[in-house]
């Protein structure tokens, strides 16, 4: 399959996973698959050494996920093995379980994550240090986590710099890169060890599931993983992985056409911010000049760009001016979103709003967005 487009990936890469005639994925509910009918083909637990070629069980695996998995491994190319999880913050969490660093090292990005990191401070004495804090104090087996594009604002991080410094004391990179999947960026071409996202956004991209994943080039890993995924409890539900795979046959225009939207409303009110006096200042990759950025996203920046409004009351009351951008948190689905987003995260400032661009007519959420602001602009200035 590995002369296949993404596109063709996308809709044929499970396909030697089919189980029945049909074209679209069942919705598989079973929890539970027979065993063997002949006893010779029966193995002991005792006697198992690895992933077992049949579904036992739902929580260690089931049809679907498995699709999902194999589907994700064409989308992140050669060599690589994802696993998939109820949802990006459990991904995380997996990831922590399976490092078990002493010493993690963030920076800003998902509040989620800095909250599970929390929860293994308290429990487990984890120590948490900034993550531009002195390579000394990373120790071998710690880990640097990099949220790149990072939440809210859509800026980069040099992915390579943050590899050279975990790498350089033994530690390991895992980059949260659900702000920018595939074909959009490639941390692992910049020394990344493990990537996560949370595929309630991009992958999912219809907001109506929750997943996440982890993606690995070693085998072993994800052997690892998946025997610590049956145990925690957090393979992606039965449905949700048909939604999943459902979702993943338009992964491609969906993204290019979402990236694309998305740098033509920033460029358009970069180009006019002497029209729109209330923008203090916007924030995406594609207004980033390191030269990092461009090879980081060589076709397309992610979708999600946040501004800054010179009045905290201006911010507040923009999404009710909108019309095409509904006030809700999350990103990454066709409906473009917009977030006052002192509203789920409580680090950031009152003045800032966070945009998650669909797929609608560029020219109609230029349109809108333009009104909304000029509008603001007139009660608030
Ligand atoms: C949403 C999000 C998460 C958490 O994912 P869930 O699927 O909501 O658990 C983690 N990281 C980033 C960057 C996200 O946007």
């Amino acid at each position: 399959m590995s002369d296949l487009g993404l596109n063709s990936l996308l809709i044929h890469a499970d396909d030697s996973l089919a189980r029945v005639i049909d074209i679209a994925s069942p919705i598989d509910v079973s929890t539970t698959y027979k065993y063997p009918d002949d006893p010779n083909d029966l193995v002991p637990a005792c006697d198992k050494k690895d992933f077992s070629d049949r579904f036992i069980y739902s929580r260690f695996s089931h049809p679907n996920t498995e699709r999902v998995e194999k589907v994700l491994e064409a989308v992140f190319g050669e060599g690589s093995h994802v696993i998939a999880y109820s949802s990006g913050l459990s991904s995380f969490y997996a990831a922590m379980t399976y490092f078990s660093p002493k010493t993690v090292a963030i920076g800003d990005g998902y509040h989620g994550c800095h909250g599970i990191l929390n929860i293994l401070t308290k429990n487990y004495g984890l120590k948490q240090i900034p993550l531009d804090a002195p390579e000394e104090e990373l120790q071998p087996g710690d880990i640097v986590h990099l949220e790149t594009p990072v939440n809210p604002t859509g800026i980069s991080f040099d992915i390579q710099h943050y590899a050279d410094k975990a790498h350089r004391r033994g530690a390991y990179l895992l980059v949260d890169a659900t702000f920018a999947p595939p074909p959009l960026q490639d941390p692992f071409l910049f020394g990344a060890d493990m990537v996560m996202h949370s595929a309630t956004k991009y992958f999912g991209g219809h907001s109506d599931l929750l997943a996440g994943i982890l993606v690995t080039k070693d085998l072993s890993i994800k052997k690892k993983l998946f025997e610590q995924r049956l145990l925690l409890g957090t393979i992606t539900g039965n449905l949700e992985s048909h939604f999943l795979l459902r979702s993943l046959r338009t992964f491609e225009i969906r993204i290019k056409t979402q990236s694309s939207n998305a740098t033509q409303v920033v460029s358009y009110l970069k180009n006019n911010v002497k029209k729109l006096p209330i923008i203090d200042e916007i924030y995406h990759s594609s207004l980033q000049t390191e030269e990092f950025v461009k090879k980081q996203l060589p076709i397309g920046y992610g979708p999600v760009f946040s501004i800054k409004l010179k009045s905290k009351k201006a911010a507040k009351h923009l999404p009710s001016k909108l019309r095409l951008f509904h006030h809700a948190t999350s990103l990454g689905g066709v409906e473009s979103l917009v977030e006052w987003r002192a509203m789920s995260d409580p680090t950031v400032e009152h003045d800032l709003l966070r945009f998650s661009v669909g797929i609608e007519n560029v020219e109609d959420l230029i349109k809108d967005l333009t009104n909304a602001l000029e509008q603001v602009g007139k009660e608030f200035l």
